[in-house]
């Protein structure tokens, strides 16, 4: 059945009915009995289907594996234990050594870290673009651009990059474009479906939503996953445990109205921060004065719950609004019910050169509020309260 978008998130994967079950059974196991020496030989060849052992498959992770392939448009998904776990596994199967890696101005801090180690190790290096334009991007693509990695919105900035632009571009030289949609979600927007090749997900955030996994999640065309299953997943072995992929096949059947109410919830946030005396500069992609308003139409469906923000002072008066707060949690992640704020510049992009770090639009006075399912004029007022601090002095 080609189900509509919400029910996926609801039934995708699920086939058997395990007794009738209705929800999936953790299948607790590392190995798997076969009824014969005959059968495992089969098995082994891939001449039959069934499982083995529990790093090579497991029949609850693969029913997620399956839900997060529905729900991004992709042939096939695979599971992995962390977000970087997932995209690490992507950039191992999709460079060799003096690759060249185009990315987005501006990446997760790990995934920085990733490149660098990448560098270091295998010489393949990585430049970052700002995306903007076609040429930009035909100027930045190298002979030996191996990949482009694309997060948009970008993490905390919020700068949208075009995706059917990035994969036009990128596909004139057969180049494969992967996105991290982790800040949007399957739910508001679906890189594959507008034409990149794979997409990567931290399920840790709004996937899961509810603050209790570490996870990571890969969807796209069905040769290449199966690839990346059969080499990188199986052989690096950074998988998924059945009891995690349970709580995200739980999390991600309310998916859909987490979202909306994230979404609901951030617009209201914003409308209030924009006009707070104390609050400098706000960057949300579904606010009507964003630069990238045009794109952020065509290609995500609504805001999402993140918003960033720069307030009038430096690392001190951050502090101290923080240091404020008695609602919202002082806490990196994101997508979870509860109300989380961060400190990139000393946080999630703290080990990014001070330089590197603010080209990218970061500097020591911007906080990243990922607005969770409080009631919102809970969220405001005590925000509201946070920042009066800035109006007395010590
Ligand atoms: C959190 C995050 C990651 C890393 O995911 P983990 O699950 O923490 O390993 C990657 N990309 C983005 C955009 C993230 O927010």
């Amino acid at each position: 059945m080609n189900y509509r978008s919400d029910t996926k998130y609801i039934h995708g994967g699920q086939q058997d009915s395990y007794h009738g079950s209705l929800s999936v059974p953790i299948f607790q196991t590392s190995t798997f009995s076969f009824p014969s020496g005959e059968e495992g030989e089969k098995r082994f060849a891939g001449e039959k289907e069934g499982y083995i052992y529990s790093r090579l498959s497991n029949p609850t992770v693969r029913v997620l594996e399956e839900r997060i392939a529905a729900a991004e448009a992709g042939e096939r998904g695979l599971a992995f234990a962390s977000g970087m776990a997932a995209i690490s596994a992507v950039l191992m199967r999709l460079t060799k050594a003096g690759d060249h890696i185009l990315c987005t101005n501006g990446v997760y801090g790990c995934t920085y870290g990733l490149l660098q180690l990448l560098e270091e190790k295998y010489q393949i290096t990585s430049s970052f673009c700002e995306m903007k334009t076609e040429d930009q991007l035909r100027q930045m693509i190298q002979p030996n651009t191996s990949c482009l990695f694309i997060e948009t919105p970008i993490n905390p900035t919020m700068t949208v990059i075009d995706l059917r632009m990035a994969a036009k571009v990128a596909h004139e030289q057969n180049i494969p474009v992967v996105v991290d949609n982790t800040f949007s979600s399957p739910y508001l927007q679906q890189p594959l479906a507008i034409g990149c090749d794979i997409v990567v997900h931290s399920a840790t955030k709004y996937l899961c939503g509810h603050g209790d996994v570490v996870g990571g999640l890969v969807a796209g065309k069905e040769d290449f996953m199966i690839n990346l299953a059969l080499t990188v997943q199986k052989d690096v072995g950074g998988i998924m445990a059945p009891f995690d992929a349970w709580l995200l096949l739980r999390g991600m059947k309310t998916l859909p109205v987490r979202m909306d109410r994230h979404s609901k919830n951030a617009h209201k946030i914003v409308e209030k921060l924009k006009v707070h005396p104390a609050v400098k500069e706000v960057y949300y992609p579904a606010d009507k004065d964003h630069p990238e308003r045009a794109i952020v139409e065509k290609q995500m469906s609504q805001g999402g719950g993140i918003i960033s923000f720069k307030i009038e002072g430096e690392k001190t008066a951050v502090m101290r609004v923080m240091n404020q707060l008695k609602l919202i949690q002082i806490a990196v992640s994101l997508g979870d019910a509860e109300s989380l704020i961060q400190h990139p510049a000393t946080m999630t992009h703290s080990l990014i050169p001070k330089e590197e770090r603010e080209k990218m639009g970061i500097d020591d006075s911007l906080l990243r509020l990922s607005v969770g399912l409080e009631d919102w004029e809970d969220i405001w007022q005590d925000l509201q309260q946070a920042l009066q601090i800035l109006d007395s002095k010590s």
